[in-house]
């Protein structure tokens, strides 16, 4: 169990009050900031002055103060030094990767991945900058260490994979990890506040705020969280990810999301809670249902060691529904005829989202590679809402398992 109390680690930030008072802080939209003295210019421009350092920003694809705010209250979230927000989760992801390796460098990354991870670092890397990837079973850390080559910078995974919800022994994978000079990143999308990676080890976290940060379902958006020396080096003028390759959120996202991080907490108790009790009454009818808080799953002693105790097991389940035909006509019962939840990809939404992995999210992998992953095509993943009466939401559930007849 960790004792990283991430609630207290966001209420100990400073207060960001609006320009007039506000109890919101301002949005700051401009893309450029005035100097009062001209001598400042060339001092932010050479890192002498920054965010940090005497309050000076320069430039809105280089830091922005409410993109700077939200950065923060992330990072005291994962109990990181620093962190920063960008257009997206993935290109969180890809400007991680691309400042750890240089060309022709080397990652050992978790066979199981979100599928435009899995493409990145299986198609567009290799091919544009000469970075290989070994995908492993994260699992088997012997196969984790064999992977490794005197090239491996940076060691991949998720929290909590995606779909097969297999959690990484991440205080083992940091010591592989470091003990052969190269940085463990993490993918903490499907578990904030249960998981804070960095308090276990983990080099750098990664997040897709599109999902459970935000909740909302309506801004894409990502963030990057470490030390502050890394958070820099993706600012750099010359060779930052970030200020290069241009993933910048707007300052208004910033915002929205801002607004939504308060009642995170809330949000990811009661999505565990429910997806808890649904796996439950799914395990109770035998039915093949994948959850890392059930006592049957093969991590669940891991997970038990790893997660805040106020936040439950996360608010994703996976059911196998034997075939695609019945995964997609189990989706479709559920949402045209019950209004149980919405056929759709993503997660952490109010309402539940449900998808055939093998089918979208994952479809970026060959059926091989679908296999040794073990997301298996009749796989349904479902992120669980909070909205409804609970029982009410498993008898819609139970009715469509009934029409449908046995699962095996
Ligand atoms: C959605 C997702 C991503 C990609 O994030 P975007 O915000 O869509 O770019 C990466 N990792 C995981 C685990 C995800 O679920």
């Amino acid at each position: 169990m960790s004792t990283f109390d991430p609630i207290q680690s966001f209420a100990n930030l400073r207060h960001e009050f609006g320009e007039h008072g506000g109890v919101n802080m301002s949005v700051e939209a401009s893309t450029t900031f005035t100097v009062i003295n001209p001598t400042t210019m060339p001092e932010i421009f050479q890192g002498n002055l920054g965010p940090d350092v005497g309050g000076c920003y320069l430039y809105g694809r280089h830091f922005n103060p409410t993109v700077y705010v939200l950065g923060r209250q992330i990072a005291a979230y994962e109990g990181a030094h620093a962190g920063y927000c960008t257009a997206s989760g993935l290109s969180a992801i890809a400007a991680t990767v691309m400042q750890l390796c240089d060309t022709g460098d080397h990652v050992v990354a978790s066979r199981t991945v979100y599928g435009g991870t899995f493409a990145l670092l299986h198609d567009y890397l290799p091919a544009k900058t000469a970075v290989t990837t070994s995908f492993v079973d994260v699992s088997d850390l012997a196969a984790v260490e064999r992977a490794f080559t005197p090239r491996t910078r940076v060691l991949y995974c998720e929290s909590v994979s995606n779909p097969t919800l297999r959690v990484a022994d991440i205080p083992k994978l940091a010591d592989i990890a470091h003990r052969h000079g190269a940085m463990l990143v993490v993918d903490n999308t499907f578990t904030p506040l249960i998981i804070a990676p960095i308090q276990h080890g983990a080099d750098v976290v990664v997040h897709s705020l599109t999902k459970f940060m935000n909740g909302a379902s309506d801004h894409i958006a990502g963030a990057v969280c470490g030390t502050t020396e890394f958070v820099m080096r993706l600012m750099d003028l010359h060779m930052g990810s970030l200020m290069l390759l241009g993933p910048t959120m707007d300052p208004q996202v910033a915002f929205d999301i801002s607004l939504r991080l308060p009642h995170l907490g809330l949000r990811m108790a009661e999505h565990s809670r429910r997806a808890s009790y649904i796996a439950s009454r799914l395990d109770e009818l035998g039915l093949p249902v994948i959850y890392p808080g059930l006592a049957t799953h093969p991590d669940h002693g891991l997970l038990a060691r790893l997660v805040h105790p106020d936040f439950g097991h996360g608010g994703i389940l996976a059911l196998d529904l034997g075939t695609r035909e019945r995964a997609f006509e189990f989706m479709g019962l559920l949402q045209n005829e019950h209004q149980f939840g919405l056929m759709a990809v993503s997660l952490g939404f109010s309402e539940t989202l449900m998808s055939c992995s093998a089918a979208s999210t994952s479809s970026e992998m060959s059926e091989q590679d679908l296999e040794e992953a073990g997301i298996r095509p009749g796989l349904v993943r479902m992120s669980i809402g909070y909205t409804g009466a609970l029982e009410q939401r498993w008898m819609q559930l139970r009715s469509v398992l009934e029409k449908m007849g046995p699962v095996r």
